[in-house]
This record gives C-alpha cells, structure tokens and sequence, in this order.
C-alpha cells in the first residue's frame, strides 16, 4: 500500500479514472467535486449528454478493468449519416475495416460507473457539493466551500491533480503562482451550440438510424444527433453568434426558430416536437480551445479539459483525457511510482498531443460543417474507405490514425493525416487518381507524395509521382 496522499480536485471523467487508477495503486486519495453527487442529485450533465466514445478512451478504461461494463453502455455509430436540405440522406463510413466504429455513451452514466467503482476502494475518500476555490500548488494544498453550508474545508496532501476541466481553478492557481511563468491562451470560436433532442417515436423506437452519427451540414452551421440508450438522439446545434441569415443573436421568439428550422433542416426538424420549447429551455454554451504551459509546478500536475479544453469536433476531448491517464500511468511505473519526476515527464511529454488534437478538433470543424458535404471530400472518402477494405494494415485515413490507432500519439496522427489529406484531395483535383488506376497504385503514390510532404518536400509536381 502506497501511503503518499493524493487531492484529486474535480470527480468528472478524468478526475474519476485517474482516482481510480491511483487508488489501484494503493494511493491515498481525496476526490473533491463541486457539484451534488450525480448519482443521487438530478443534476443537468450541464453540456453534451452523450458524447462519441473511441479507442483512446477505451485505452484508459480498459486500464482499469472497466471495458466490459462500459461496452453495456455504448451504442455503436458506424459512420456519419449525411442529411442534405433537400433530405436525402447518406452513409459515410468511419472507416473500410473491419470492426472499426465509434459508441455513443451517457455522459452521466459513465461518469456514475466510474464514481461507483471509486468508491469500492477504502483509501478513497469523495466530498461532493465542495467548492475548491484557492490551490497552493508548491504544498500541494487547497481551499475549498461548501456550496450549500459556506463550511470551510482546507485540504493538504503530498501530491496534488487539477482535472477540474476547461475553467480549471487549479490551472488559474498555476498562472497566478510568481514563481511560475505560466504560459496561456483561451480561443473561442464564432459559433456557440445549443442542445436539442429527437424523442423516440410513440412505439419507442429510434426516430431516426440508430447505428451512425448524423450530420446536417450547412456550410457554415451544422445540426449532429447521437443515439441515447433510450431511443432518444440528443442533437446538438452548431450556429455563429452573428452573420448570415439566422444566428443564435436573432433566433429569439418561437416563430423565427421555427422558421429556421423548417427551412434549414426540414428532415430534423419533423423529429422534434418540442423544439421550441427545448431551445428557449437550454442554454446556449459557448465552445473554445485552451491551451497552456506548463502542466505540473511542484507537487501540482493539471490533466484533461484543465490542461487542454478543446472544441468538440473530433468526439476526442474525454477520449484525449482518459489518454491522459493511460499514458500518466504508463510513466508513473516506468519512474517506479516517484510522482515528482512523472509529473515533470508528463508535462512535458505529452503537451504535443494536447496541441495536436486541438489543431486536429478545429480541423475537423470546418470539415464537418462544410467540406463533409463537398465532392472532392467525398471521393477521397470513397478511396480511403477501398484503401483501408483492401490494405487494412497499410492505409489508415486520418479519422482512423486519430480515431482507431490508438498505439500512435496524437502529435504523429496528425502529421501524417493533414499530409495524405493534401495530397489525397490534390491528386482526386488533378485527376491523378483515375478510375482506371489498380488501387495498388493508387496506394503507393499516395504514400510516396505523403512522406514526400511529411519530410516538408514541395509537392507542386505531383504528375510525377
Ligand atoms: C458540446 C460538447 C460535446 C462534446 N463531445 C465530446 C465527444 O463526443 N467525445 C469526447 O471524447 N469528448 C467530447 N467533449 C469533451 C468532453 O466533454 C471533455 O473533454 C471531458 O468532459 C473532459 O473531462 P474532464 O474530467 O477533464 O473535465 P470535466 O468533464 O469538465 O470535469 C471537471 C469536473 O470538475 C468539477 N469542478 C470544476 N471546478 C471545480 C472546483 N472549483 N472545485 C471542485 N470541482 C470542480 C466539475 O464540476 C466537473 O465535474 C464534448 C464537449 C462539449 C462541450
């Protein structure tokens, strides 16, 4: 039994696997949470009820012995359903192999598994309902207030973790620690969302396909729905602030949403009956990218949504944090369990993965609500698909290295996919990819223009490749 004591401050996704890892490893934990315990309180998830589950996430709770318990939660989407205006509709698939698929989960029932487990290990002791509102992170030690009785709850430890996501109070400690030249930014983005839902028919069944992760595409704004086990889709609105003809500034009565909605997106909009309701219900969230530098001071280390909150476009911000664990817990045994050195590797060795889904998650962004509907995005994923059928373990798109490949980082999932994207959609403009072509071929000029381009070889004369 380790006898170092550990503050975890935030019981969310990241903040439970890692107190549940840690408390494997016979640590000593404290796991703090602002908000009422969600297993017993009805609390709103407060954003995305459910959220796009994948392999890196799958990572971290396998880890742990959950993957057979979390698999009872999913429901398998196996590519994008896209809805034109006109609603037609058409499957993309996530990818030409075998197997490959994305789950939708319950953000609430996933969060709660995690709680429940926690709270089988004795050296775990949870407080909820208490606010942490001031960490020294040289002592590892930290303030916190009840919500509800003002009672003061002041907290020291050997070691202290800040997954308290994206408003993270321990991050804020960092940047105002003088000993620390704490680098930060906070990016939004023009766009907000609002949540919505499709109710299941009056049968009980899914209103709509069960099996994929809609899209309606609008060049600038776009509606996604994701299937609840209870045959329910929760859809979630993409829409700019400002600009255009409808935004989230003019949508302000009933009869203009509801304009919107019909002439927009017709098909999703015949699946919610309560639509106007719901709308003027929910809030209206912003989305934005942090980054920051370093993640570990001392005895303090930041981890998930804390140390990377990043947009939503690639379904990867929990599934990057449960990576957090794994990969934080691979270090911690090969440093023999000494925290302080795992704290500094970490840090430093895995703030290139946070950049890079960042970048990859605005990437994605624009695809989505854009490109998704585009020919040339849909011929390259026609030929990635055939590609990734016919050499499952020579081509992976760059959805699959980010997605499926979960035994490369992030940092080199992005490298490789931005250049074959290039290089895909120039050779399908040029017409270098013909028809006519064996998919052989295909395949090995497209891996020599790629590594041509990774190696940041100019590429101006793709004919000749
Ligand atoms: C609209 C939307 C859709 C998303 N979709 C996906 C998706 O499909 N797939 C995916 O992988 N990711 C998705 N994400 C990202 C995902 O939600 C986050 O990356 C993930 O929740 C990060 O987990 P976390 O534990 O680091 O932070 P959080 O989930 O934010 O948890 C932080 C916890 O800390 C607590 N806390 C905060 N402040 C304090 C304090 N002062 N004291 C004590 N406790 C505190 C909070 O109450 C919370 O419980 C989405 C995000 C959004 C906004």
């Amino acid at each position: 039994m380790k006898k170092e004591k550990i503050i975890i401050v935030g019981a969310g996704l990241c903040g439970s696997l890692l107190a549940l890892r840690l408390a494997q490893h016979g640590y000593q934990i404290e796991l703090i949470e602002k908000r009422p315990d969600m297993r017993k309180a009805s609390i709103s998830a407060g954003r995305s009820i459910n959220l796009a589950f994948s392999d890196r996430g799958m990572k971290g709770i396998s880890l742990v012995g959950l993957a057979e318990k979390v698999n009872e939660l999913c429901i398998p989407m196996h590519g994008r359903m896209l809805h034109d205006q006109a609603g037609n509709s058409q499957l993309s698939k996530y990818s030409g192999r075998k197997g490959e698929y994305i789950n939708s989960i319950s953000r609430g029932g996933l969060n709660s598994l995690l709680l429940d487990e926690v709270e089988k290990h004795a050296n775990v002791k949870m407080y909820f309902n208490y606010n942490c509102t001031d960490v020294n992170v040289e002592n590892a030690s930290a303030k916190f207030v009840h919500n509800e009785t003002s009672e003061v709850l002041n907290l020291e430890a050997d070691f202290l973790f800040g997954t308290d996501g994206a408003g993270s109070v321990v991050r804020k400690s960092m940047m105002k620690n003088p000993n620390l030249l704490f680098s930060f930014s906070q990016n939004f983005l023009t766009h907000g969302y609002k949540e919505l839902s499709f109710p299941p028919t009056d049968n009980g069944n899914y209103a709509t396909e069960k099996g994929a992760l809609h899209i309606w595409p609008r060049g600038e704004n776009m509606l996604i729905a994701l299937p609840n086990l209870d045959g329910s889709f929760t859809v979630t609105l993409f829409l700019a602030y400002e600009g255009g003809k409808y935004n989230f500034n003019n949508l302000t009565n009933p009869e203009i949403v509801d304009e919107y909605f019909k002439e927009v997106y017709p098909d999703a909009y015949a699946l919610m009956p309560d639509l106007k309701t719901e709308y003027f219900e929910n809030p209206t969230a912003p989305l934005g990218t942090v980054r920051c530098l370093p993640w570990h001071f001392e005895k303090t280390l930041i981890m998930g949504d804390a140390a990377h909150a990043i947009v939503p476009f690639y379904g990867q911000g929990m599934n990057a944090s449960f990576e957090d664990v794994f990969v934080f817990d691979q270090i911690l045994q090969e440093e023999e369990f000494d925290l302080n050195t795992s704290f500094e590797r970490f840090s430093k060795e895995r703030k290139k993965d946070g950049d890079a889904i960042a970048d990859l998650a605005l990437d994605n962004f624009h695809e989505m609500k854009a490109h998704t509907a585009q020919e040339v995005f849909l011929a390259k994923r026609k030929l990635e698909l055939e590609l990734e059928e016919k050499f499952p373990n020579e081509y992976y798109s760059k959805y699959s290295l980010v997605t499926f490949k979960e035994d490369i980082p992030y940092s080199e999932a992005i490298q490789q996919g931005r250049a074959q994207d290039l290089v895909i959609q120039e050779m399908i403009k040029k017409g270098l990819l013909p028809e006519d072509m064996s998919l052989e071929d295909k395949l090995n000029r497209i891996k020599k223009a790629t590594k041509m381009a990774m190696n940041n070889e100019l590429i101006f004369n793709l004919e000749e490749i």
